[in-house]
């Protein structure tokens, strides 16, 4: 064991350590090469160590540059170096953090990191919260508590009876809600079609002025961070509308949430703390390594009564049971790697890495935009659409930054505009990587024969 730990600690401390002279996306010849990783299944065995050997001289090369400076795509974080050994130790220490009496320390770690996630995204002192695999999920898990809160008030046990024959649940959702907000909703059987949606403005954010008429039980969905602008619904108008009809709020931050332990950005996120559950990931802008999102509820009695199951071999104790709060039962410690990360960056490094980055979003924008390229977003977070063109020269401009190797960017469509999104999300990412990344999108741009005439 411990030889062959060391061997992959050699490994992956030289592969990140050789990230960066690297390429960001893999090349086609490395990806190609994957296939020698298959075959039929091995009759015999391997030796440990030719396995971890393999896994890193094939698997390595084809990785995407998503750990070190110069990814920008989607929203993906990296992982900060405390979180990668805590998630080591954690590994080796193999528990199961479904039950209390399977892991003190793991449930121990969650409470704790609960806690601190609380105070610092500042929601509601008490809180409830699950740990789960990320923000589809933990919409999944917050929207179940909604979904059984808002049934419970007309005397219906969604969890024994079904949904069958159930009042009707009425669900308000933004134009721009994210996809997996909407799978989130068909997985519960409220249906990602018979929503009822809100028309939305130029930034993505849902207009207050258009919100529907309200009676019954409902559901009203708002969204902390829209994955392409980095937008904010208007929750200082929804939600005391939403309240007034007896609506249960929730709140999709998937990132825009850790808008809050920035002082300079917290009054973005500020009215949000009003709303009855939020979702937000962990592995996008706390840096923690996948898989890591987290469900609050401001109520944890709802929570639990949503997700508690009992068997008799389950022990009861007086602790908090973390399988109750989970749509899992066993599970990995979570926890662990966030609590290393807030253990690490305090207060202070918590808002010196969402700042860090959105002032980076800023520079990326205001390069661009010197360059003559259109900014198609008010940047206020980590997010920025560029355009290049029209969509022949956007996908030309992506497709080369991607092949040039020097950072990654996607490209998306913005109300009806082609465009490029740049995400800075990476505690790795340096102030001279920005300015790199920005010479290489500039060289390509050009290269491309890229546009500067605003879309109309
Ligand atoms: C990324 C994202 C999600 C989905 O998160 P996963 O961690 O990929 O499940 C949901 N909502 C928003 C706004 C996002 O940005």
């Amino acid at each position: 064991m411990n030889s062959l730990l060391t061997l992959a600690a050699e490994r992956a401390a030289h592969y990140l350590a050789t990230l960066d002279a690297r390429g960001v996306a893999p090349s086609p010849d490395d990806i190609a090469r994957l296939a020698a990783l298959g075959g039929s299944l091995p009759d015999g065995p391997t030796e440990p160590e030719a396995v971890i050997a393999q896994l890193d001289d094939i698997g390595s090369p084809a990785t995407v540059g998503t750990a070190g400076q110069r990814f920008f795509g989607f929203v993906i974080g990296g992982s900060l170096p405390v979180t990668v050994a805590a998630n080591w130790l954690a590994t080796a220490w193999d528990q199961n953090v479904g039950l209390w009496a399977a892991s003190p320390t793991g449930s121990a770690l969650e409470e704790i990191a609960l806690g601190w996630l609380v105070d610092a995204l500042k929601l509601p002192p008490g809180t409830g919260g699950a740990f789960v695999t990320g923000a589809t999920v933990a919409n999944f898990t917050a929207l179940a508590a909604a979904r059984h809160a808002v049934l419970a008030r007309q005397g219906w046990d969604v969890g024994a009876d079904g949904l069958f024959g159930a009042p009707e649940i009425t669900v308000v959702v933004g134009d721009e809600a994210h996809p997996s907000l909407l799978k989130s909703l068909g997985l519960l059987g409220l249906g990602k079609k018979r929503v009822v949606r809100v028309p939305t403005d130029d930034q993505g954010r849902m207009r207050a002025d258009a919100l529907p008429a309200l009676s019954g039980p409902a559901i009203v969905c708002v969204q902390a961070g829209n994955v392409n602008t980095g937008a904010f619904d208007p929750a200082g108008a929804i939600i005391p509308w939403a309240h007034d009809a007896g609506a249960w709020v929730h709140v999709d931050g998937a990132f825009g949430l850790w808008a809050a332990v920035a002082p300079d950005r917290a009054h973005l996120v500020a009215d949000f703390a009003d709303a009855d559950s939020w979702a937000t990931d962990a592995h996008k802008w706390l840096n923690v390594p996948y898989d890591s999102g987290l469900a609050f509820v401001r109520d944890p009695d709802i929570l639990r009564a949503a997700m508690i199951m009992s068997a008799d071999y389950l022990p009861k104790t007086e602790r908090r049971e973390p399988s109750e709060y989970t749509p899992e039962l066993s599970r990995r410690a979570r926890g662990v790697e966030i609590w290393a990360a807030i253990k690490t960056l305090g207060r202070a490094g918590l808002s010196d890495l969402v700042e860090r980055t959105c002032r980076q979003a800023q520079r990326f924008a205001d390069g661009l935009s010197a360059a003559g390229y259109p900014i198609l977003n008010d940047v206020v977070l980590n997010q920025v659409l560029v355009s290049f063109g029209d969509q022949d020269a956007v996908q030309r401009v992506v497709r080369g930054i991607q092949s040039d190797g020097t950072c990654w960017c996607g490209g998306t469509v913005w109300q009806g505009h082609p465009a490029m999104r740049i995400s800075v999300s990476s505690w790795a990412t340096t102030d001279e990587d920005v300015e790199r990344s920005l010479d290489a999108i500039l060289r390509v741009a050009a290269r491309e024969g890229a546009t500067t005439a605003r879309p109309v």
